[in-house]
């Protein structure tokens, strides 16, 4: 195993148990699974049987219903007896939060629990205590006698158990002693793995979920490791994202934790937590999971010779360090490229797609936050005068002919480069096809050659079935060799729907970003898919609420921006973490959720918490700056961080409550 995953340059999946729920096998190579979770009251039966089958229908294959107390767990028998007498036995699993009871009625019922180590036994006052050891092992001890029992009922009822660790929820034991880290979450679940494994128990699967990618990725990662090392075998994953949110944003930023996980071949079983019904998230599973098919193998990419030692920490986040050329790389923000090649005919216009909107009365360019820093046009220099942050990239017969040399700057291909006779002074951008570049006859010695000049920017891609690990292999040798020049991803999609676009630039370009990799972003696509997405965008046909873009470029423009937000490299809008919602929300997080949304969207780089119970909610809002969270039937409490400011406010009033929140905060200015 290469510290983490089977292989960091082949795609196999990760060795785990076998896990049985109910009829359903998962883990042990067993095709990843896909599931949700319900929405409703779990007390109005009839309702949560039509979500429950609406789920089935659009291909859950397990589907969650929150227990909280015991009348919840006991009314799973009903829910149970329905479905089945309605022919439906996908296994249900009943999500427990501070009601061990409710875990040991719901086990003898449903085919698995889910249990949250960071409030099963504990009751989180968010109290920062100091434990010796002693107190710690007692501590243990007393989680021992309260999860004995329910691992005892598990066992004799064949019911399987999911140990899902939530950053921001873990108790107040382990954050005194590792703090909200990753590595907090994985002990918080190893403490409850040692108890179950203790009384033969190994029907378990486990997750780290966190709203935060980065943190989430990581805590997988470390678990694989803590696992191995201590068991010396894996347990199956549930990978997930709490509180994506919803729409576009919801979908990247599930994609880019779950898909960063899935490429190393991790990942057993999935979840994305949308804030919408939750029959929606099943087709996204779906388009997360089939890019894995067999012939994702076929491997042509070198291993590094250095094996398990890798230049860089896939546990900690760290830039890799690169030199400054114009504004990209350095310590800089990555810049966002828009590709724009693909337009017949590119005008003051057309500029709009990517940020840039001419005021022709007063001969101005209004520049938004997610304005694309430079264009791809391939074509010959323009004739209108550019906004003054936008620069252009083309290709060297027509960048010759430009008289701005300031503005316009050549891309070549590697070997092009090499022979050019004329080049920029400043910056040129050279690509690299991972795959075709360098291959076990070529090695890497090419690079050397571009990297002694400090004029070039590296844009990196590759045609190989296994696209991340083959651009991620071309770092591992540009830090082997103290390469530091800056470089821009160039990530292609030939996929048809906007899902899949998402979910492949998400994937690609995000789980490089995570580790620290990549100055820029370029993404495009090939011309059958423009061509298709451009008839979807003309039709507007596709029925998806989240496709608010007008054109093939705003839309990869906008998914750009939001791949640099939800990896935090590059803020440039407000963040939102909403749950999901499920049988505990007290107020409809869709409407309420919009609502917000609408008020708030202009306030860059202020993240914005939506929850809809006060049990779990402020848990579960990590590192939000305000939360609105529900506190009872038709009341909210607002949060300042960790901190209640305003409790049970009434819910007609609560958003511009919220509002005046973040103006005595400084939070707020008035929309452009
Ligand atoms: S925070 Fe949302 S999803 Fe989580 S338990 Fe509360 S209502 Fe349910």
């Amino acid at each position: 195993m290469q510290l983490y995953c089977p292989s960091l340059t082949e795609y196999q999946r990760l060795a785990t148990r076998e896990v049985r729920v109910g009829d359903l096998l998962l883990g042990n190579f067993h095709p990843i699974r896909i599931q949700t979770m319900t929405t409703t009251d779990t007390m109005d039966t009839e309702a949560t049987v039509a979500q429950t089958i609406r789920c089935i229908e659009a291909g859950a294959e397990l589907v969650r219903i929150t227990a909280p107390s015991k009348r919840e767990a006991e009314n799973l028998l009903a829910i149970k007896n329905e479905l089945r007498k309605r022919g439906f036995n996908t296994p249900l699993v009943a999500d427990i939060h501070f009601t061990p009871n409710a875990a040991e009625i719901a086990a003898r019922i449903v085919e698995k629990v889910r249990v949250n180590p960071g409030n099963y036994v504990d009751k989180k006052k968010f109290e920062l205590i100091e434990y010796s050891d002693a107190d710690y092992a007692e501590e243990i001890e007393r989680i021992r006698e309260r999860f004995t029992p329910l691992v005892k009922i598990c066992k004799e009822y064949g019911t399987a158990m999911r140990i899902g660790t939530n950053h921001g929820s873990l108790s107040d034991r382990i954050m005194s002693r590792y703090g909200d880290t990753p590595m907090g979450m994985v002990e918080s679940a190893m403490e409850f793995l040692r108890i179950a494994r203790f009384e033969s128990y190994h029907n378990i699967v486990l997750s780290m979920k966190a709203s935060n990618p980065q943190v989430m990725v990581q805590a997988y990662r470390l678990l694989v490791k803590a696992m191995v090392e201590e068991f010396n075998e894996c347990y199956p994953l549930h990978l997930g994202v709490t509180e994506a949110g919803d729409g576009e944003d919801g979908r990247i930023k599930s994609a880019i934790g779950i898909g960063t996980l899935l490429e190393d071949g991790l990942g057993d079983t999935i979840r994305v937590s949308l804030t919408e019904d939750p029959e929606l998230e099943l087709p996204v599973c779906r388009d997360m999971i089939k890019r894995y098919r067999p012939n994702r193998s076929a491997s042509a990419i070198l291993i590094p010779p250095t094996g398990n030692r890798l230049p860089y920490d896939p546990f900690h986040y760290q830039r890799r360090e690169s030199i400054a050329i114009g504004n990209i790389g350095g310590k800089q923000v990555p810049v966002a490229i828009a590709d724009l090649s693909r337009l017949q005919s590119i005008t003051a216009q057309s500029l709009e797609s990517v940020g840039y909107a001419y005021d022709a009365a007063t001969d101005k360019w209004n520049i938004s936050d997610t304005a694309a820093d430079y264009i791809f046009t391939g074509q010959a220099p323009l004739d209108f005068s550019l906004p003054g942050t936008l620069k252009v990239i083309t290709w060297p017969g027509h960048w010759i002919n430009a008289a701005d040399k300031e503005k316009y700057f050549p891309i070549f291909d590697a070997k092009g480069y090499l022979e050019a006779g004329q080049k920029s002074e400043t910056m040129n951008f050279v690509m690299l096809d991972c795959f075709s570049e360098y291959s076990p006859l070529h090695g890497f010695d090419y690079l050397d050659e571009l990297s002694i000049d400090p004029r070039v920017v590296i844009c990196l891609s590759s045609k190989h079935p296994h696209t991340m690990p083959a651009v991620r292999r071309v770092f591992i040798e540009l830090m082997e060799r103290k390469i530091a020049n800056p470089v821009v991803l160039i990530t292609d999609s030939n996929w048809q729907t906007p899902d899949e676009h998402l979910i492949h630039y998400a994937t690609e370009t995000g789980a490089l970003l995570l580790d620290g990799m990549g100055d820029g972003i370029c993404l495009g696509m090939t011309a059958d898919s423009y061509q298709h997405m451009g008839s979807e965008f003309a039709l507007q046909a596709s029925g998806r609420n989240y496709l608010q873009n007008n054109t093939v470029e705003q839309f990869i423009n906008n998914t750009a921006f939001s791949i640099l937000q939800a990896t935090r490299t590059r803020i440039s809008k407000t963040e939102y973490i909403s749950c999901p919602s499920c049988g505990r929300t007290l107020f409809d997080l869709q409407e309420t959720t919009a609502k917000i949304r609408a008020r708030t969207n202009h306030l860059k780089g202020v993240k914005i918490a939506i929850m809809g119970c006060i049990v779990n909610g402020p848990g579960e809002m990590a590192d939000a700056d305000f939360g609105y969270v529900g506190s009872g039937p038709g009341k909210i409490t607002l949060y300042k961080g960790k901190e209640v400011v305003k409790r049970n406010v009434n819910s007609d009033v609560a958003v511009e409550e919220l509002i005046t929140l973040l103006k005595e905060n400084d939070a707020w200015v008035n929309p452009a």
